[in-house]
């Protein structure tokens, strides 16, 4: 053994704020008997000890192998310092430093030792809402400013009692710098307000609003990252006034459960979906409904699929300790504004809306929306990734130039890169509304200081119209780089799976504007981060009324009607005949036949949107996509042979013509085959025409890696049917699994072009 003293200096570099690190290698050092110091800078955490050089050397090695749960460690810089004759171990102050490298914790859900206090009436703590630890509890959400400590949280204006005090210097104990640390006497409380606003006086505010809740009132509950709608799932009238006041007609709603138990009356999950649901992130799971179940119809009408999470604050135990099946847990926000995250706003903006309040007086400083997962070929895919994965990076291949990134219009985020992290903010939403465009200048302002980055570029979508696109034209200060959409989708697979291409992009999507000004989303690309050609995709049919045509499937249906049958169409005996007054349709096929505000599509979603009309499941939609993901709910399950198809290559441009696939499907409805095998047999064909075209590109090209992105990729049917078609002929293929492939990913690959450009 190596007796020798020694002294040496670790900086400590990843999530290693607020998530119980100090204390950890506190506990260590004592352990291993050295002396030294730790600290949490704006770096990371930097840590000196001394001691025999045998001791240094299983401190070091111990650091990493045995962190705290929640800690996530990048890097480990070491040092060699002269002995100075240290005398024991001690935790100091913050030192701020210039550069704010540190990573900050995502929110994390109460964990089991918290839980055990909430519910043992011995325990001080018991039943208190606001019961965390090292361990558990929020962070990103109250956190205003780095290192992360109380002062710079909204946990400053509470002055811990001399309880919690002890516990927070206490390197023994499980709340040692545990920066939210309270307790009945010093921490935060809940309230309950009625309609008005007014406080209901009770000494149990959870108790009442579960009484609300059971009587079937609406209660807005402040959470997190900003606050929820609550019913009673079970009771259809509660659903139905939900639903109305919110204007939220068919989105499907989220819900909430006590217990895997409680899920398992609802739902079916397997042990993938099970290990998601109890995940410290507790995301929104979608799971397949289970027949009959005791759930309103009304939560997710038209769907297999119910959202559901498991209680992720005490608080939410608490409530549902009140013996709901479920309770639907929804954003607080009317129709698609920002979820609401302050008292005073909610009043203001929830008005007509809830029968209730169940508030707090722990602010919420960034609003964060649940995340949605689905687990889907292997994978976890996400939907939305916001509260619980924001703010952990997507870590890159290599350090590139700081960027900024601005987003799609719908689903926005934004995304900042500092060296080889790739920052995607929460979710933002839909910038259609001020209160959005708020949000998204407030969360872009709030990560640059955070993590301390001036971009050197701005990046944006081609579209100019975007309100992100508008924003990001007048920030004079940055240079602005247009990226193209499906060239941003394709650049967002590449970077999660550290690829640096060429590669084959199939971007399958709703809508984004194209280099040449058409309507694109049916593409397949090869390229890099720096550039792309496009070697091949759907053939142009006419959009009817442009953004009309996405509310109004039959108009994209009518469109491909005529390319497929010319004037015949109007002699099928089709069910858009019986749904869509005749006066409509002969006005939108004269738009088609003059080209009268009619841009050329390539859209696949709009291709969906047309066979879900033409099978008649849909005629208008309340939200994008709509039509296209009934279509696959009714697909028969198994193998389907696909429709005949045919390829233009003339122009040297793979074109997969949809007229051929259209008149085929029509066919076989007059026939009187059944929707769900029409569905089935559209689905196998768009795997195969867009199959072959990216096998055939890449032949020709000598490429061999393809991604798959754009929010088509959504659909179980094309991410399985597609990976399993082109992985049986011998290529690569790779699909998001670290970003949503929706619109929600689109700022990562916005970023990378940006930073391969600089
Ligand atoms: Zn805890
Ligand atoms: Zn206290
Ligand atoms: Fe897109």
């Amino acid at each position: 053994m190596d007796q020798r003293i020694i002294a040496r200096q670790f900086h400590v570099k990843g999530i290693v704020q607020g998530v119980g690190f100090r204390p950890f290698v506190y506990q260590l050092a004592r352990r291993h008997g050295l002396a030294g110091q730790v600290a949490n800078t704006s770096a990371g955490v930097t840590i000196a000890v001394e001691g025999p050089a045998a001791a240094v050397t299983a401190f070091e090695h111990d650091l990493s192998t045995q962190a705290p749960p929640l800690a996530v460690i990048t890097a480990v810089e070491t040092q060699d310092l002269d002995p100075e004759g240290l005398q024991g171990f001690d935790i100091v102050t913050s030192k701020v430093h210039n550069l704010r490298a540190t990573l900050i914790s995502p929110d994390v859900c109460v964990c089991a030792d918290c839980l055990a206090e909430l519910f043992n009436p011995a325990d001080r703590r018991y039943r208190y809402p606001f019961i965390n630890c090292t361990n558990c509890g929020p962070r990103y959400t109250i956190i205003e400013d780095v290192p992360y400590d109380r002062p710079k949280t909204s946990m400053r204006r509470f002055a811990m009692c001399p309880a919690c005090q002890a516990e927070y210097d206490d390197p023994a104990n499980r709340r040692f710098h545990a920066q939210p640390n309270a307790c009945p006497v010093c921490g935060p409380q809940v309230a309950l307000w009625d309609a008005d606003g007014r406080p209901v006086d009770s000494t149990d505010p959870i108790g009442r609003a579960a009484a609300l809740l059971e009587q079937g009132d609406v209660v807005a509950i402040k959470g997190l990252g900003g606050f929820h709608l609550a019913v009673d799932a079970t009771n259809p009238q509660a659903v139905a006034r939900l639903r109305t006041r919110k204007l939220r007609e068919e989105k499907p709603l989220a819900l909430m459960a006590a217990g895997l138990e409680q899920i398992g009356a609802f739902a079916r999950f397997d042990k993938n979906e099970q290990a998601l649901l109890l995940s410290v992130q507790r995301p929104i799971v979608l799971l397949a409904k289970r027949q009959p179940n005791p759930i309103a119809v009304a939560v997710a009408p038209a769907n297999p699929y119910f959202g559901v999470m498991l209680p992720y604050t005490p608080l939410h135990y608490l409530l549902l300790d009140h013996g709901f099946a479920a309770l639907v847990m929804t954003s607080a926000n009317r129709s698609d504004e920002p979820i609401c995250i302050d008292n005073a706003e909610a009043l203001e903006r929830l008005a007509d809306i809830a029968d209730g309040y169940l508030v707090h007086d722990r602010d919420i400083y960034l609003r964060s929306d649940d995340s949605i997962i689905r687990h889907l070929d292997e994978a976890p895919r996400f939907v939305r990734r916001s509260r619980g994965y924001v703010p952990v990076p997507v870590f890159l291949q290599k350090p590139l130039p700081p960027v900024l990134a601005c987003g799609a219009e719908l689903k926005n985020t934004v995304c900042l890169t500092r060296k080889d992290q790739a920052f995607v903010s929460q979710h933002i939403g839909d910038l259609e509304n001020l209160a959005a465009l708020d949000f998204f200048k407030m969360t872009i302002a709030h990560l640059r200081r955070i993590l301390d980055i001036r971009p050197e570029a701005a990046a944006c979508d081609l579209h100019p119209d975007y309100l992100s696109t508008v924003w990001a034209r007048q920030q004079s200060d940055l240079p602005v780089v247009g990226v193209q959409h499906h060239h941003a989708h394709m650049a967002a697979c590449m970077g999660e799976h550290h690829l640096e291409g060429p590669v084959i992009g199939l971007c399958l999507d709703g809508t984004g504007l194209g280099s040449d000004g058409a309507v694109w989303g049916g593409e397949v690309l090869v390229g890099d981060f720096s550039g792309f050609d496009r070697a091949g995709h759907l053939a142009y049919t006419p959009l009817p009324g442009a953004a009309a045509a996405i509310k109004q499937p039959w108009r994209m249906a009518l469109a491909h009607l005529i390319g497929a049958f010319g004037q015949g169409w109007a002699d099928l005996d089709l069910p858009l005949r019986q749904h869509v007054e005749a006066g409509k349709l002969a006005f939108v096929a004269r738009m088609v036949a003059q080209r009268v505000n009619c841009p050329p599509t390539s859209s696949l979603g709009r291709l969906f949107d047309a066979v879900a009309a033409i099978c008649g499941l849909r005629q208008s939609v309340s939200f994008e996509g709509q039509a296209a993901m009934e279509l696959e709910m009714v697909a028969a399950a198994g193998k389907a042979r696909p429709y005949r198809f045919d390829l233009d290559e003339s122009s040297g441009v793979h074109r997969i013509l949809p007229g051929s696939i259209v008149a085929a499907l029509v066919g076989d409805l007059l026939a009187g085959t059944p929707v769900a095998e029409v569905s089935a047999r559209f689905h196998a064909t768009v795997i195969a025409a867009f199959g072959t075209v990216a096998v055939k590109v890449g032949r020709e090209r000598g490429l061999n890696t393809v991604v798959l992105s754009g929010g088509a990729f959504q659909n179980a049917i094309l991410l399985t049917g597609l990976t399993r078609f082109l992985r049986d002929r011998g290529l690569d293929v790779f699909s998001h699994t670290k970003v949503p492939c929706n619109d929600g990913g689109l700022s990562l690959g916005q970023a990378l072009v940006a930073a391969a450009r600089v």
